[in-house]
């Protein structure tokens, strides 16, 4: 057995988070003294395009915490994008993505660590009790992986978001990924490898606010389905192809009734209907198409993930 120290690269996205920086690396540290007999510790920090003083803050406790490399994007990437720069940054053995809000409880890494040196590949940080949230948000969080899974051909496990454990096999499969517009939850959850899961309580906010409104969430849900299934898409094939049949049986009665009982006065009505419903499923149709375009259109035009303005604290 070798006895050169494992390296643990903790990546954190940070947008606008000035009143929390002090506490996050205190709390990490705290948690590495632990294990620092066994491991060293490398934590990147993303500031992704903050517009308070997360940067100056960062640069501020370098000092006291020299195992910090910030990485400061060009401008707000968001926080899919700065994970990307995180793994691209980090050198560790083992890689941990966490939010720099503190409601990641780091102590969660010492389980994690037994878990990996077990033999696990990916080890998932799980989320026991959606306290902090709202019923509505629950509720939605609830429905969208329901559905997600239902209709996409890989399965996102419930209640787990980024925070977790990643052998480097499994950060090299990731960072070999083409795509651009990275649904980093879906991604993970896509390359496999040997999973297990550890649980934690979430815990609130320690400052600041979300940055994850109702809007975004929304769209960000789009994103996972669109991103990890091609289902809305077929399902206009077979819409299609039921319409059809009625329409065809429809007409077929029509011609009957006409042949049988001649030409009853028109139904003004009933066409209408006909050709206003149609014509809205079409254009539901093409909007599907379209929201798949539109997605090719992006990844088309091979754009970076993010830019980097600086980083500080690697030679
Ligand atoms: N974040 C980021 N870029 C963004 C939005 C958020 O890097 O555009 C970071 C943020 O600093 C935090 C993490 O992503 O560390 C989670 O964000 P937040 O706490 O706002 O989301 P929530 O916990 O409510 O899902
Ligand atoms: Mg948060």
């Amino acid at each position: 057995m070798s006895t050169t120290k494992k390296t643990i690269s903790v990546i954190s996205p940070f947008y606008n988070e000035e009143l929390g920086v002090e506490a996050f690396f205190a709390r990490l540290s705290s948690v590495h003294a632990e294990v620092a007999d066994r491991y060293d510790l490398e934590v990147i920090a993303i500031n992704d395009g903050s517009k308070d003083n997360t940067l100056s803050e960062l640069v501020n406790v370098r000092p006291r915490y020299p195992f910090l490399t910030i990485v400061d994007l060009s401008r707000n990437f968001g926080k899919e994008a700065a994970l990307s720069a995180g793994l691209d940054y980090a050198t560790g053995d083992v890689v941990i993505p966490i939010d720099s809000d503190l409601q990641h409880p780091p102590e969660l890494i010492l389980e994690m660590l037994a878990q990996w040196e077990a033999g696990f590949e990916v080890v998932l940080a799980k989320r026991v009790d959606r306290d902090t949230d709202r019923a509505i948000q629950k509720f939605s969080a609830n429905s969208f992986y329901k559905l997600h899974n239902y209709i996409s051909d890989i399965d996102i496990p419930a209640d787990v978001g980024d925070y977790r454990l990643m052998d480097r096999k499994v950060v090299n499969a990731l960072k070999a990924l083409p795509e651009n517009r990275r649904f980093m939850k879906g991604l993970f959850a896509w390359v496999g490898f040997k999973t297990t899961t550890v649980e934690y309580k979430v815990e609130p906010r320690l400052s600041g606010v979300t940055s994850f409104n109702t809007w975004k969430l929304w769209n960000f849900a789009l994103e996972g389905i669109t991103s990890f299934s091609s289902a809305p898409l077929r399902i206009w094939s077979y819409l299609g192809g039921a319409i059809s049949l009625l329409s065809f049986l429809y007409a077929l009665y029509l011609i009957l009734k006409t042949v049988v009982f001649g030409i009853d006065t028109p139904g003004y009505a009933s066409l209408m209907i006909a050709i206003l419903f149609v014509g809205g499923i079409q254009l539901i149709g093409i909007g599907v198409l379209g929201e798949y375009l539109g997605r090719i259109f992006v990844e088309t035009k091979r754009r970076p993930v993010y830019i980097v303005r600086e980083v500080i604290g690697r030679g």
